[in-house]
């Protein structure tokens, strides 16, 4: 039967990482967390807070269908943004909580040197394993679970200020795509 033999294929087909999108609106209050998959570019979606999203992706991705662009809110510089797992703040508190231990000559040197050292290579493996999401610096939306391409900016307080502050002028200037392209070009300055 056709239907039958359809779903087969559809069952074998390789499962498609799916993205995680944590949206924003354009005054960044939370608008919840939807995930899809990477091959689709759906222009409604429904978050987890029941909250129905409208998603422009024209020129959103690029050719090797990277995310470009924000589909939220259609900003056109994404940032890289390495996340930290929680355990990261604990392993500083053990290591404080160890160094004290040491000034306090409540732990002999070696113990001291043995668990400073253990800690040290849980915390780097942690900062190499922890994956990077995109953060929109416009409306703060974060798109995570997906291949980045290598032209994305590092976050950078900074550099996010000032890439807003010039679209802000371009905008209020010129209210069309150009003033966008020029505060890009801005910031590979
Ligand atoms: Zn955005």
């Amino acid at each position: 039967m056709p239907p039958v033999k359809l779903l087969r294929q559809q069952d074998l087909r390789p499962t498609i990482p799916s993205m995680k999108l944590v949206l924003r609106s354009i005054d960044r209050s939370p608008l919840g967390t939807v995930e899809i998959d990477d091959s689709e570019s759906p222009s409604r979606v429904t978050t987890h807070l029941d909250r129905e999203v409208f998603l422009d992706w024209s020129g959103a991705r690029d050719d090797q269908r990277h995310l470009r662009r924000c589909p939220a809110c259609g900003f056109g510089t994404l940032f890289r943004l390495r996340r930290l797992p929680q355990v990261t703040g604990f392993i500083i508190v053990a290591a404080l909580a160890m160094a004290l231990a040491a000034v306090l000559g409540l732990a002999t040197s070696f113990t001291f040197f043995v668990v400073m050292l253990a800690l040290l290579v849980l915390d780097l493996g942690i900062l190499l394993a922890a994956p990077q999401s995109l953060e929109c610096p416009r409306c703060r939306s974060s798109y995570r679970n997906t291949p980045i391409a290598k032209y994305h900016p590092k976050w950078n307080a900074r550099a996010v200020a000032e890439l807003l502050n010039a679209s802000d002028e371009n905008a209020s200037s010129s209210r069309d795509s150009r003033g966008r392209s020029e505060s890009q070009e801005k910031m590979k300055r």
